[in-house]
């Protein structure tokens, strides 16, 4: 018997991420698609984290996470941007930001209202946000400023938009949103009804002594946010996927009512190791430099090729423009060097529900020096 499915996705394939690496795999293409490290997370974490596992501590975890997790990730954000989140009712541990994003939108968003996102946009906010049975409505960031585009956002803010989604480092462009973005859309947002989700996951990898313009900074902004990162990026452990989501007790409280039947609680083990390892800040203080040296060395690596491009200001991609090289659509770009030049990355077209034209290719630099080495060597050639 042949059932009838309809689809509450009908628009949606597979993620870009999965084709690509895929893709990549089976052509043995160097893969600088997908955004992971080809390194490993610290020795430390990893033996915490199996003294853990021995120790015992492998059932359930309190819903909203280990407190001793909560209350460090509460010292880590106080650190960064002088703002204290509540551990008991402030802070949710997750399972990845992706987890969080979508428990935001779940718990907040009503059928009808608008949610406006700024692409070209990570790929999971879309989907959510119909799943919610929200409008999603899209802005441009402004790719010659590499910041907010304000008065796009101005015009598309409404008595109808419940959500803001805005990503500060940005994936896919590598760029960041300035402090006077930031307090414009703190003024802007005065007396509205407008809850913020910033999405945070690349907030230790921004360089060049730039500040990271965190919701947590902007007192008119926080009231109204919630903060999410994910320790995937932090701490070389993308697989793990765990990550936290940070905001005032109203609206953690009902993030909460979600989470707790989404996946109730998340994997006790990394909790108890991450709680422990979140004492050395060093380690995530000191990931700006360690990827601004990866950013350097890739930028300088494809010196004399034919890519336009400006070093990223934080995330761990790199954009290069193609035009000079070739006047395909970016899909069919990165699928055919994927396949027949061995270098597989993100075309950036799939972040739009209208793509504009332009020739951008996404490449991630989290990767050891002889892998972007090797890469840099193809992408002179074309
Ligand atoms: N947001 C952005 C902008 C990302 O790049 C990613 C993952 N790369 C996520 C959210 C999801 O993070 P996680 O893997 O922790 O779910
Ligand atoms: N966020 C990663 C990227 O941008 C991929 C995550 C995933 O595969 N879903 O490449």
């Amino acid at each position: 018997m042949a059932l009838h499915l309809r689809s509450r996705l009908p628009k949606v394939g597979t993620t870009i991420f999965t084709v690509m690496s895929a893709l990549a795999q089976e052509h043995q293409a160097i893969n600088l698609s997908q955004g992971f490290p080809d390194f490993d997370g610290h020795p430390d974490l990893k033996r915490l984290v199996k003294e853990h596992i021995d120790a015992g501590h492998n059932q359930y975890a309190p819903m909203a996470g280990l407190m001793e997790l909560r209350e460090a990730v509460s010292e880590k954000i106080e650190g960064q941007h002088g703002h204290s989140y509540d551990p008991v009712s402030e802070i949710c541990i997750t399972a990845g930001a992706t987890q969080a994003i979508f428990t935001a939108i779940m718990a907040l968003v009503h059928p009808g209202e608008e949610v406006i996102i700024v692409e070209p946009a990570y790929d999971c906010y879309a989907p959510a946000i119909e799943l919610a049975r929200g409008t999603v409505v899209r802005v441009s960031f402004d790719m010659a400023k590499a910041d907010l585009d304000t008065d796009a956002l101005d015009h598309a803010i409404s008595d109808r938009t419940r959500m803001v989604i805005i990503n500060t480092p940005h994936n896919p462009t590598g760029h960041i949103i300035s402090e006077s973005s930031m307090k414009w859309l703190e003024q802007r947002l005065t007396g509205t009804e407008v809850i913020v989700l910033g999405d945070e996951v690349y907030e230790h990898i921004i360089f060049d002594g730039r500040i990271h313009e965190s919701v947590a900074r902007f007192p008119g902004l926080r009231e109204r946010s919630l903060l999410v990162s994910s320790f995937g990026k932090t701490f070389h452990t993308t697989g793990w996927k765990i990550g936290y989501c940070a905001g005032p007790e109203p609206i953690m409280t009902e993030f909460k009512k979600v989470h707790q039947f989404n996946v109730f609680c998340v994997n006790r083990p990394i909790q108890h190791a991450l709680a422990e390892f979140l004492k050395k800040k060093e380690v995530y203080l000191e990931l700006n430099d360690f990827y601004q040296q990866k950013r350097d060395f890739f930028c300088k690596a494809i010196e004399g090729s034919r890519f336009k491009f400006v070093p990223s200001a934080g995330t761990y991609f790199q954009l290069l423009d193609y035009s000079d090289i070739d006047m395909r659509t970016d899909i069919e770009v990165a699928k055919q060097w994927t396949k027949e030049k061995g270098i597989a990355s993100i075309p950036i077209s799939v972040f739009y529900g209208d793509p504009p034209e332009q020739q951008y290719l996404r490449f991630c630099f989290a990767k050891n020096e002889e892998t972007l080495e090797q890469a840099a060597q193809l992408l002179r050639q074309l």
